[in-house]
C-alpha cells in the first residue's frame, strides 16, 4: 500500500497492537455467549493478561520514535498516509498520556464501582453507589488534564466517543431538537390511535431466529465473515472480516427482539463495509460512535419500521407464526411496531422519546463534569429534568439515575453520540432517498442491496478520513441537523397517530 519504509514499520506496529485488540474483543465475545458459568476466573485471567500483552504492544516506545520520523517527512507522504500518522498519533498519546498508577487505578475503580452500581440498582440504593460515581467524575477530570483539555473537559471527553464533536455543538443541536420534537411527542399521546400489542405473547424463539436470519441475510450480512448468536445484553463486536453480533429473543416482545437484531445488524453492515485491509489503520476503522449508531439506527428504524418492510416480509413473517398472528391485520402488526409511549426506561423507549432520555443525561453530565452539580444531588436534579425533559417522574433511582451502566464505567460523553446518530441516520436517509429514486419500493420488493451499496460508497468506504461533522457535510451536502429528524418523525408518525 505504501513504500514509505518508516510508515511499513510503524503500520506493522499498529497491526500487532490492533490483533491484539481483536483476541481481546473475541474473549469478551465468547464471555458473554458462551462461558460456561464456572469458568469466570480463569477467562478474566485470560483477559488481564491478553490487555496487558495488548497495553504493551500499543504504548511501545518505538511507535513514538517512529511517529516522529514521520511527523519530520510529512512532504513525502500522501493525504492518506497523513491521515494514519495522525491518527496513529492520537490514539499513541491517549495510550501513553496517563500516567501507568492512573491507568491501573482507573481499571480498578471500573471493575468496583461496576459492581457496586449492580448492587446499587438492585436495591435501589444510590447512596451506596455515590463514592464511585463521585471518584469516576473526578478522575475523568483529571484524565482531561493529563490530555492538555483541563480548560474544556467535556469536550475531551465528547471528542473521545465522536471526533470533532462540542458542547457548544451539541447544546445547539439538542435545543433546536427538543424544540420541535415535544409538539410531536404530545400530538402522538393525545392521539385516539393506541396500538394493541397484546396478541405479542408466545412467539417461539426457534421461529424468531429462523425468521432474523432470513431478514438478516437478505439486507446484505455476510455470514462468510460474521455471526449472530445470543446473549444478555445485544451488542457487536469484531472486525470486516469476522463481524460477531449478539441479540436476545423475548417471547412476549418478538418486535422488540426483531428491531433489536435488526439494530445490531446495522452496526454490523457498517463494520463489514469498513476496509479490511486498512482494519489495522484509520482508514479501515469506524469514526466514531454517532457514525456507527446511525448505521444501525437506518437498519432499525428507517427500514425496518417502514411499511413497505412488512409488505414484503409479513407472508413469511405469518408463516412463522400463523397461531399468534391470526385476527392480526396488517395495520395491527404496522401500529405495533410503531408503538410509542413514555416510558422511565431508556432502552424501553421508542425511537421518538427516546431523544429525550438523551437530552436529560446530556444536561446532567455537562453539569457534573463542570462541577455545577455535585454527585449528591444528582438523584434529584435527575427527577426534576425528567419530568421537565421526557414529562416522568421516576418512582425510584432504580428506574431513574441507576438505570445506565456507562457512568459506572466513567463513560460521559457517550450518551449524546446516541441522539446525533440519529439525526444523522435520518440526514443520511433524505440524502439517499435524492439519489436513489424509488428506493422504499426496493424494500417491498425484499431488495436492499441499493441502499446497502449506497452506505457503503458514501460512508463506510471512508473509515476515519473524515470526522464526524466532516462526513455528514460530505455525504448530505450541510452539517449536522435536526430538521432531518424531525422531518422523518413527522412523515413517519403522524399519518399514524391521526
Ligand atoms: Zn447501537
Amino acid at each position: 500500500m505504501t513504500d514509505h519504509p518508516t510508515l511499513i514499520t510503524l503500520l506493522q506496529k499498529l497491526e500487532k497492537s490492533s490483533t491484539l485488540e481483536s483476541v481481546l474483543a473475541l474473549l469478551g465475545w465468547d464471555q458473554q455467549v458462551n462461558l460456561p458459568p464456572k469458568s469466570v476466573e480463569e477467562r478474566a485471567r485470560q483477559l488481564s493478561a491478553m490487555s496487558e500483552l495488548a497495553h504493551h504492544a500499543a504504548t511501545d516506545p518505538e511507535i513514538e520514535t517512529l511517529l516522529q520520523e514521520l511527523e519530520g517527512d510529512l512532504d513525502h507522504l500522501n493525504q492518506d498516509e497523513k491521515i494514519i500518522l495522525k491518527h496513529a498519533r492520537k490514539d499513541y498519546d491517549r495510550s501513553t498520556k496517563l500516567p501507568s498508577a492512573f491507568v491501573a487505578e482507573k481499571a480498578h475503580l471500573d471493575a468496583e464501582a461496576y459492581g457496586a452500581w449492580v448492587d446499587a440498582r438492585a436495591n435501589d440504593d444510590f447512596e451506596a453507589f455515590r463514592p464511585y460515581l463521585e471518584k469516576q467524575v473526578a478522575m475523568s477530570l483529571e484524565a482531561a488534564g493529563y490530555m492538555g483539555h483541563a480548560d474544556k473537559p467535556y469536550d475531551y471527553l465528547l471528542d473521545i466517543f465522536d471526533p470533532g464533536l462540542t458542547t457548544e455543538a451539541v447544546e445547539d443541536l439538542f435545543g433546536k431538537l427538543k424544540e420541535q420534537l415535544l409538539p410531536i411527542v404530545k400530538q402522538i399521546l393525545d392521539s385516539t390511535v393506541k396500538p394493541d400489542t397484546s396478541f405479542l405473547k408466545g412467539f417461539p424463539i426457534n421461529k424468531q431466529d429462523e425468521f432474523l436470519t432470513l431478514v438478516t441475510k437478505q439486507m446484505g450480512f455476510d455470514f462468510d465473515h460474521g455471526r449472530i448468536d445470543t446473549a444478555v445484553h445485544p451488542f457487536c463486536t469484531g472486525t470486516a472480516v469476522d463481524t460477531r453480533l449478539t441479540t436476545r429473543y423475548f417471547e412476549d416482545d418478538p418486535l422488540d427482539s426483531l428491531t433489536g437484531a435488526l439494530h445490531e445488524m446495522g452496526h454490523g453492515l457498517y463494520q463489514q463495509g469498513l476496509s479490511a485491509e486498512n482494519g489495522h489503520n484509520a482508514l479501515g476503522q469506524h469514526v466514531g460512535m454517532a457514525i456507527h449508531e446511525s448505521q444501525s439506527r437506518t437498519w432499525e428504524n428507517q427500514v425496518g419500521r417502514s411499511r413497505e418492510f412488512w409488505q414484503h416480509f409479513e407472508p413469511k413473517y405469518r408463516e412463522a407464526f400463523p397461531e399468534q398472528l391470526k385476527g392480526i391485520s396488517s395495520d395491527d402488526l404496522f401500529l405495533a411496531t410503531n408503538r410509542v409511549q413514555i416510558s422511565p426506561i431508556r432502552v424501553d423507549s421508542d425511537e421518538v422519546t427516546y431523544n429525550l432520555h438523551i437530552i436529560l443525561r446530556f444536561e446532567l453530565e455537562k453539569k457534573l463534569i463542570s462541577g455545577e452539580l455535585s454527585v449528591k444531588d444528582l438523584p434529584a436534579e435527575w427527577n426534576r429534568l425528567s419530568e421537565e425533559i421526557v414529562g416522568h417522574t421516576p418512582e425510584s433511582n432504580k428506574t431513574g439515575v441507576l438505570q445506565d451502566v456507562h457512568w459506572s464505567g466513567g463513560m460521559f460523553g457517550y450518551f449524546p453520540s446516541y441522539c446525533v446518530g440519529n439525526m444523522i441516520a435520518a440526514q443520511f436517509w433524505y440524502a439517499a432517498l435524492k439519489d436513489l429514486p424509488n428506493l422504499t419500493e426496493d424494500f417491498a420488493q425484499g431488495k436492499f442491496d441499493r441502499l446497502l451499496k449506497w452506505l457503503r460508497e458514501n460512508v463506510h468506504c471512508h473509515g476515519k478520513r473524515y470526522n464526524t461533522q466532516e462526513l455528514v457535510k460530505k455525504v448530505s451536502g450541510e452539517e449536522i441537523n435536526p430538521d432531518y429528524l424531525i422531518r422523518y418523525l413527522k412523515e413517519r408518525y403522524l399519518p399514524i397517530y391521526t
